[in-house]
């Protein structure tokens, strides 16, 4: 890892996403010696200006982030993370320091699932999410199923869009599927990475 550390006082900002989701989780500052720590022990290690030393994230919580990846930026003066967080990274209890903010920053199929489960727990008046999921698992299931057959159909003609809309309503169905199992796609993400490694 080629930081150039001088050029910034000695301090170069970390910014830590979640391995799976890429869910930005925090922003640190390191020295040479938070970062000779975080490659060695393969967990994240700042230099918190406030406590004044070097900081490994989780030290008295537990909730450490363990490094997957790490990585610099065009110029050398920026780290950025990828790590798999043992629990909250936020000491607020919050997956991030950022989720406070309205915009995710994680991708739109995450803020679907988000509504979806809004929807589920409110149980919201005439909200067909709300309404098929409280037929039950077969239900949802069932649909799951006639929305794939649908998909395969229209990979058999050409028109795209129609593919292409067939494939969304698979993806929505899926996500009421994995609810009622009370899963959520990073759960199957984290299946698909740990295949791949
Ligand atoms: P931890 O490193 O998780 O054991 O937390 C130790 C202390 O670090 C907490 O009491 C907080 O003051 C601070 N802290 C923990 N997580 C964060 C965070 N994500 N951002 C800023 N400060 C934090
Ligand atoms: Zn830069
Ligand atoms: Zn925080
Ligand atoms: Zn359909």
């Amino acid at each position: 890892m080629k930081i150039d550390f001088e050029k910034s006082d000695g301090l170069v900002p970390v910014i830590v996403q979640h391995t799976n989701t890429l869910q930005v989780l925090m922003l640190g500052y390191m020295n040479k010696e938070a970062l000779e720590k975080t490659e060695t022990e393969g967990k994240v290690t700042f230099f918190s200006r406030s406590k004044g030393r070097l900081w490994t994230k989780g030290e008295t919580s537990g909730n450490y982030l363990m490094v997957e990846d790490i990585r610099t930026d065009c110029d050398n003066d920026t780290i950025l993370i990828k790590a798999k967080p043992i629990g909250p990274t936020c000491h607020t209890g919050k997956t991030s320091c950022f989720d406070g903010d309205k915009t995710t920053s994680r991708g739109f199929l995450y803020e679907l699932e988000k509504v979806i489960e809004q929807r589920i727990t409110d149980n919201t008046e005439g909200s067909y999410t709300a309404q098929l999921f409280s037929k039950g698992i077969n239900k949802v299931a069932q649909k799951v199923g006639e929305e794939a057959v649908e998909l395969v159909i229209e990979s058999k003609d050409d028109n795209l869009e129609l593919f292409k809309n067939e494939a969304a309503d698979l993806m929505y169905h899926f996500l009421i599927l994995l609810k009622t199992k009370n899963l959520r796609l990073e759960d199957i993400e984290e299946v698909l990475s740990d295949r791949h490694k």
